[in-house]
This record gives C-alpha cells, structure tokens and sequence, in this order.
C-alpha cells in the first residue's frame, strides 16, 4: 500500500481505539495486524510520537508485571481531530465507494 495513505489510516485506527481507552504498542499492533496491516516498531513508534506531538495523545508509564508499559490516552484534541476525520472519510466513502458525484 502507498506509505503515505498506510500512515493516514493507521494514525485514525490509533486515535479511534485510543478514544475506547488507553492503548499500548503490542496492542495496537496486534489490533492492527488484525485488519491486514503489518507494522512494525519502526513505523509503531515514530507515528504513536507524532500524534503525542500533535497534541492527540498522552502517554504514561505503568507497571505491569514487572515490566514498565507506556500507555497512550487520548486527549480532547485527539477527539476532535477523530471527529473531523470522521466526516472526511463518511465524505470519502460516500464519493469514493458510493461513487455519488458531488
Ligand atoms: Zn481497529
């Protein structure tokens, strides 16, 4: 798939779920790998720093089991900006899929 429109979807699939409740990377891998997009923690990472950049997320640290876990939560931003994505891609589906003419 074209890298550019691969980012696109996998940053809305991380807000998305992110919004249900904090996420973590193995999660969102896992989560992810299971609608047929492979990622790994090259791409994982540097897209989960860029929408906490962009004021979408926040992380944390937590303890599980011995080991530290970063937790990534949504912020009101992100929830705008997933709300916002969400007419451009019901606009897109609509157009793109539906084939209606606007
Ligand atoms: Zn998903």
């Amino acid at each position: 798939m074209d890298r550019e429109f691969f980012l696109g979807f996998i940053k809305v699939h991380i807000l998305y779920h992110a919004a249900k409740g904090p996420v973590f990377g193995a999660e969102i891998v896992e989560e992810l790998s299971r609608h047929g997009y492979n990622l790994g923690p090259g791409t994982l990472y540097p897209t989960l720093h860029r929408l906490e950049n962009a004021g979408y997320l926040t992380r944390s640290s937590q303890a599980v089991g011995g080991k530290v876990r970063k937790y990534y939560a949504i912020t009101e931003e992100g929830l705008k900006a997933l709300g916002e994505a969400k007419k451009r891609i019901a606009q897109l589906v609509e157009e793109v899929l539906e084939e209606v003419d606007h």
